[in-house]
């Protein structure tokens, strides 16, 4: 190995131990108490979410559209140490109830340490045919209830130096077929939030952003789906859950879950062929 060669090298191992030296860790203590409000928590990673923070002993208000199952999640909340569970029923495609969800948390817990937006409306996986009209409406529920909420919440989050976390996918950061209008949606919300953490970075805020890139995950819905249609493996819940949390209490800008994710996102940039003829080949279609 040349000189030059070998300097580099050495710097990448330096640098790299030099950022996981400096990086906070993540303190389970300071999750005791918390007052945290999760979107999207009747099923799936929202629920995944929930039963992390009970345990962790926090304060939670779930929320999603489906009241009984709600009222069972937030029960198992109880049981596994939440300080508090509450639940409200609401449906983010409804001009309102992002606000009346915001306001329920605020009136009950004075004040909010952690908002994490994770709903999404249902989509189908297919070739997109032309119905505007549900694109429409998913940019309300997975888009614009996202921005409504944040903006009640901000004043609090600010106050209590507190985190919003952003439920994203790698179908926001690289496109792929069949999920045109949900990868808008997500695209979306990369674009704003991205926009956002810059203009509270310089503003010196107590507040900060975590961007959440998550990669293929086994919760009912997504396998029902696609669980037969694709060979990229599926990553647990309950572990994407858990790197959400963490990443929001360390005040982390981004986190990439499971971690070729973030390889992905890199490859799409450096290798645009090998990447597209990857995303093409990963879904099973004969057409
Ligand atoms: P999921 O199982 O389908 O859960 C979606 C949640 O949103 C449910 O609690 C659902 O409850 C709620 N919801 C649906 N429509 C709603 C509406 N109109 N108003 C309010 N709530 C509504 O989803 P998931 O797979 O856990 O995904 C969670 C997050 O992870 C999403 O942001 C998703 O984009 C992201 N993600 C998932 C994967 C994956 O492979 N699973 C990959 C990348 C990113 P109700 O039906 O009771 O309303």
């Amino acid at each position: 190995m040349g000189k030059f060669a070998k300097i580099l090298l050495l710097s990448v191992c330096v640098g790299f131990l030099a950022v996981k030296w400096t990086e906070p860790t993540f303190d389970a203590e300071s999750l005791k108490g918390a007052r945290v409000l999760v979107t999207g928590a009747s099923t799936g990673i929202g629920e995944q979410l929930a039963y992390h923070y009970a345990r962790f002993g926090a304060q939670i208000v779930i929320t999603a559209r489906r009241e009984k199952v709600l009222q069972q999640v937030a029960e198992k909340c109880k049981n596994l140490g939440a300080q508090q569970a509450l639940y409200i029923a609401a449906d983010m495609g409804n001009d309102s109830d992002p606000d009346k969800v915001v306001d329920f948390a605020l009136e009950r817990f004075g004040g909010l340490d952690y908002l994490v937006l994770n709903h999404i409306g249902p989509v189908p996986f297919g070739m997109w045919e032309g119905d505007v009209e549900h694109v429409r409406w998913l940019m309300k529920v997975n888009f614009f209830s996202y921005v409504q909420m944040a903006w009640r919440a901000l004043d609090s989050l600010e106050q209590s130096r507190g985190s919003l976390i952003i439920v994203s996918s790698l179908l926001g950061k690289l496109s792929s077929p069949f999920v045109a209008p949900y990868s808008s949606t997500k695209s979306a919300l990369n674009g704003f939030f991205g926009s956002l953490f810059h203009e509270l970075s310089i503003k010196k805020s107590n507040m900060s952003i975590t961007i959440c890139t998550l990669g293929v995950i086994d919760t009912e819905t997504a396998m029902a789906k696609i669980g037969d249609l694709t060979i990229i493996p599926a990553y647990p819940a309950s572990d994407a859950a858990l790197n959400i949390i963490t990443g929001g209490a360390k005040r982390a800008a981004e986190i990439y879950y499971p971690w070729p994710t973030f390889i992905a996102t890199i490859s799409k940039d450096w290798f645009p062929s090998v990447t597209n003829f990857f995303i093409q080949h990963a879904i099973k279609y004969d057409p």
